[in-house]
């Protein structure tokens, strides 16, 4: 019988990129897996499927199929020797695991013990408790140790056998029957689970699950510095593992509230300094808030909206670096809206007299003709 085509096969176009490639072949693998089809005829275009995508998926191969049609990719040792066994099987241990997760037949077996999953906490502080550092209590509830069983999910130490069939190491050879003849692959024992023991009488608490649900409440220290968006790692703190697997990570998402006058950029803080025009003109020393309390900071006659003073170390210190921020003051010069007789009275004395001196406002005049 003639050999079909490899890419009519897989139903793609002969300029198919890799990936439609791949797509394809994960489909009618999937639809044509003799474990998972009925049609009688399952295994040979299993394997007809196969053969095309060991082809396809190498760009050698490819171009020497493309070139030579059937027998272009046996010239080089040829795609035979990607029939041996599972292991050269080229995305085959990869479908195993996305389509027959669960079962015994994968590595990755699922009831061997793992590592507890990350638990997500997500915390909004105030703008200061960011500044100076807060501990906080947050109530959690997870997967813990079943404390009655210490994770082992058998009601006492007695009740815990080494797995006769694999003696205790949770693997066993089996021998598969697969379109290739027999083969003899090492698998997770079916016996135990994997896990190289077996349990007389469960846990009454867990019922050998191993873990419960338990709501605690945990302090978190958040270090002075923080900024919105950290995140603060607590090693451990997660989820247990299933079967004795070590604990997950709490990984602390900080949320820092806005504050109605500081602006934060890194570890310097803003703000903006509402002053008089006297103030502005004359000069003056005014007290300024800061997180670290009230500093008086002089500014000189002549001041201008916009014009930045540093008050140094007056920032936000990172307890994790030990850096120190300033803070920034930026002024802003408030027009009066409301005068008093006198004021009005003093303002356009002043009218008279304060354009003509200054040099801004001469050139101004001379260049638009007034
Ligand atoms: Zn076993
Ligand atoms: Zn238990």
């Amino acid at each position: 019988m003639a050999k079909r085509d490899y890419y009519e096969i897989l139903g793609v176009s002969k300029n198919a990129s890799d990936e439609e490639i791949k797509k394809a072949y994960r489909n009618l693998a999937k639809k044509h897996h003799p474990d998972v089809s009925s049609d009688p005829k399952a295994s040979e275009i299993f394997k007809e499927v196969n053969e095309a995508y060991e082809v396809l998926k190498d760009p050698q191969k490819r171009s020497q199929y493309d070139q030579f049609g059937h027998e272009g990719p046996k010239m080089n040792g040829g795609f035979g020797a990607g029939f041996e066994g599972f292991g050269n099987f080229g995305g085959f241990e990869d479908l195993f695991s996305s389509f027959f997760s669960g079962g015994n037949r994968t590595r990755n077996n699922s009831n061997s013990s793992k590592r507890g999953r990350d638990l997500r906490v997500n915390l909004i502080i105030s703008f200061e408790e960011a500044a100076f550092g807060v501990d906080k209590e947050v109530s959690i509830t997870k997967l813990d140790t079943c404390s009655n069983c210490s994770g082992t999910g058998a009601e006492s130490k007695n009740d815990v056998e080494t797995c006769q069939k694999c003696r205790g190491t949770g693997r066993v050879v089996g021998t598969q029957n697969t379109i290739f003849g027999k083969i003899q692959t090492e698998m997770s024992c079916p016996e135990c689970n994997g896990t190289g023991k077996k349990i007389k009488r469960l846990c009454k608490v867990c019922n050998g699950a191993g873990r419960v649900k338990n709501t605690s409440k945990i302090k978190i220290k958040i270090p002075a510095g923080i900024d919105d968006g950290q995140t603060i790692r607590y090693q451990n703190y997660g989820e247990a593992g299933p079967n004795g697997g070590p604990n997950g990570d709490m990984l602390i998402s900080v949320a820092v509230q806005k504050h109605e006058f500081f602006i934060r950029e890194g570890l310097n803080i803003f703000l903006e300094l509402p002053i008089t025009f006297s103030q502005a003109a004359l000069g003056a020393e005014i007290s300024v808030p800061t997180i670290h309390g009230n500093v008086i900071l002089k500014i000189p006659a002549g001041t201008q909206t916009g014009e930045k003073f540093r008050i140094t170390g007056k920032g936000i210190k990172s307890e994790r670096t030990g850096t120190q921020g300033n803070q920034y003051v930026i002024a802003n010069i408030k027009t009066p809206t409301k005068l008093s007789n006198e004021q009005k009275e003093l303002f356009s004395k002043l009218s008279k007299t304060d354009e003509m001196s200054d040099s801004f406002f001469a050139k101004f005049k001379k260049f638009f003709k007034f």
